[in-house]
């Protein structure tokens, strides 16, 4: 494929931009080489500058679960923008979208809506730590909950990716606060518990985990973190950026069965446009400003035209339960066939999956954590992925990121891509 056009909008965006991106993991670094220009993009494919076209399974790294420039969502956006964009007014479909949104998510009494997953999991986390009065957290090594300063030790997803899981900037004193355990390990959680009797806010984590590849929880995991918060007093906080309204209706707390204390959103929740939330039970949301002392507060959230899209794209998901039936029996077919070509062609390999999420990993031991994830090779996944790229398979330039799968993509997509994977694993 020729990527003249996109290399020199590359060179032009590095002159003005650090990097040339405004998010590092859309760079390349990770595979090597330098990353596409989008110019557009409907339904399963993608369009870049150059004209080469793509099945993309990265989705904008997740919100468009059904496909690129989905109708309903530009539709609304549309007729929404006609009639101003921004008003920092309450209105009306914020209160719609919320009905909505706790209709379909169990456990949970109230929403409040922000601009990213970043700023939804910040939030959750003061609140949890002001309605505890505590100050302690305990995050998992490898999940990722967004850029904000208490989350960037020992991160995932692109924090890993640029070795830099331990972000300079982050002071000692918020640092201290982040107490790490290993995902799939309740040992490693019960000693942190027991060691900071009474000083723990809550635990946060990504319960069925995309940010150092996807790593779903082992049997028992999430409901031994449950028992554990109920029996020291701690708050749950499940991290539903990736999985929220992507796995069921109601996200992981449905699929699992377990129930979490504060739930935090992004992504499908915004339909592809900036939108973020967190959610509780009425005593804990009340806990924020107005009602309560916990600050929190956003010019631009519970915006119009994000609302807009984020109501058309959960009205459609509400209204069409089996598209997640669909969306697990199309990612299990992707499942078995690249297991079945890259077994056949003798390249060593864990897949997990879960519901619409699954990642490749070329390590030959079961991987659960971020420990048994880093021991993938790397430099068999840059062969991968640049031979995917040059077959018109589009997926994360990193191994530790998860794929993302639409309701767009046809089982000959499915098959197209077995056959990229087929073609590419003979020469890895
Ligand atoms: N939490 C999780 C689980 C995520 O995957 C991400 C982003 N990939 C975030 C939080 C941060 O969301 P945002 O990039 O919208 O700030």
């Amino acid at each position: 494929m020729i990527y003249k056009r996109s290399s020199e909008l590359f060179a032009a965006a590095k002159e003005v931009i650090p990097g040339g991106v405004n998010s590092p993991v859309r760079a390349f670094n990770a595979v090597g080489g330098e990353p596409l220009f989008i110019k557009e993009a409907k339904g399963a494919y993608m369009y870049d500058e150059d004209g080469n076209k793509y099945i993309d399974y990265i989705n904008s790294w997740g919100p468009l679960i059904l496909g690129h420039a989905f109708d309903p969502v530009v539709n609304a956006v549309i007729e929404k923008a006609k009639k101003g964009t921004s008003f920092g007014t309450p209105t009306e479909i914020e209160t719609t979208i919320a009905e909505l949104a706790v209709s379909m998510v169990p456990n949970i009494d109230k929403i409040r809506f922000v601009n990213s997953g970043t700023e939804a999991c910040m939030s959750a986390v003061r609140l949890a730590r002001g309605f505890k009065n505590r100050e302690k957290i305990i995050k998992f090594a490898g999940c990722y909950h967004g850029h904000s300063d208490s989350f960037l030790i020992q991160a995932g997803s692109g924090a890993v990716t640029f070795g830099t899981p331990n972000s300079p900037g982050v002071t000692q004193g918020t640092a201290k606060d982040t107490l790490l355990a290993t995902y799939n390990d309740l040992e490693s959680v019960e000693d942190l518990l027991k060691a900071n009797q009474g000083e723990i806010a809550c635990i946060i984590l990504e319960p069925i985990a995309g940010n150092m590849g996807c790593i779903p929880p082992k049997e028992g995991f999430l409901e031994g973190l449950r028992k554990l918060c109920d029996e020291y007093d701690v708050l749950l906080i499940f991290d539903e950026v990736m999985t929220g309204f992507r796995l069921a209706r109601g996200g992981a707390q449905e699929l699992t069965g377990v129930d979490a204390d504060i739930v935090c959103f992004g992504k499908v929740i915004g339909g592809g446009l900036p939108v973020g939330a967190f959610a509780a039970r009425t005593e804990i949301m009340d806990y924020l400003a107005p009602t309560g002392p916990v600050y929190q507060a956003g010019t631009l959230s519970g915006n119009p035209l994000a609302m807009a899209a984020g109501l058309a794209m959960l009205t459609e998901l509400n209204d069409n339960p089996e598209i997640y039936t669909s969306l697990a029996q199309k990612t299990e077919y992707l499942h078995k066939g690249i297991a079945e070509v890259l077994i056949k062609n003798n390249v060593t390999h864990t897949i997990n999956r879960r519901g619409s999420m699954i990642s490749v990993h070329f390590a030959e031991e079961a991987v659960v954590d971020f420990t048994s994830a880093a021991k993938g090779n790397n430099d068999t996944f840059k062969k991968f992925f640049h031979g995917l790229l040059e077959n018109g398979i589009y997926i994360a330039p990193s191994a530790f990121e998860t794929w993302f799968l639409t309701d767009a993509l046809s089982y000959e997509d499915l098959d197209a891509t077995i056959a990229a994977v087929d073609k590419v694993s003979k020469e890895l």
